[in-house]
């Protein structure tokens, strides 16, 4: 699992911006772990190593940033990957959830035959605000009839209470 200097060397590289992409929001960059070769193979290779024993059909990413991490854990894994989008992005028959995040409102659509009813997922994203995608997401899985292990973020933001609007449990790398 993660060591203390995994954890350590994310920290260092995740860059904070102020007041984007509105004035008040501190926004957590990952895009310097990404870009940092071996450090993004030790994430991916961290967090894959976490669900390899575990009977787990699918990593779900939610659109954008956490279709980079879920598709590179899935790949690791051999598992599958299924993305929720954003509206109107997905070709076939979707399933829908509205959601509030810490910077306006949007929603999430999943193909309504991506995952069989009973299949065992993790769902994946950058990081935890509010929530408020996370809980979509986890409705999303209800309406599908996935079971979610174990929802997935490198970066929690603590102050913001988002785990407190989640049933599942969920795992973050590090908080900040
Ligand atoms: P929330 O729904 O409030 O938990 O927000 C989580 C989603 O919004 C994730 O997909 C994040 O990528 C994005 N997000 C929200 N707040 C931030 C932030 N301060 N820094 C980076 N990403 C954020």
């Amino acid at each position: 699992m993660a060591t203390e200097s995994l954890i350590r060397d994310i920290r260092a590289k995740v860059r904070t911006v102020p007041d984007f992409p509105k004035p008040g929001i501190a926004f957590k960059d990952l895009t310097p772990v990404m870009g940092d070769g071996p450090l993004f193979a030790r994430v991916v290779e961290a967090l894959a190593t976490r669900y390899q024993n575990e009977d787990v059909h699918a990593v779900v990413g939610i659109e954008a940033r956490g279709f980079i991490l879920g598709a590179a854990m899935a790949a690791r894994l051999g598992r599958a990957f299924v993305p929720v989008r954003k509206p109107g992005k997905l070709p076939w028959k979707t399933l829908r959830e509205n959601y509030a995040l810490e910077y306006g409102t949007d929603a999430l659509e999943i193909h309504e035959d991506a995952l069989r009813p009973g299949a065992k997922v993790v769902v994946v994203d950058d990081l935890l605000a509010t929530g408020g995608t996370l809980a979509a997401t986890e409705r999303l899985m209800r309406s599908i009839g996935a079971e979610v292990l174990e929802s997935l973020v490198v970066v929690e933001l603590e102050a913001l209470t988002g785990r407190k609007a989640l049933q599942n449990p969920v795992f973050a790398l590090l908080s900040m």
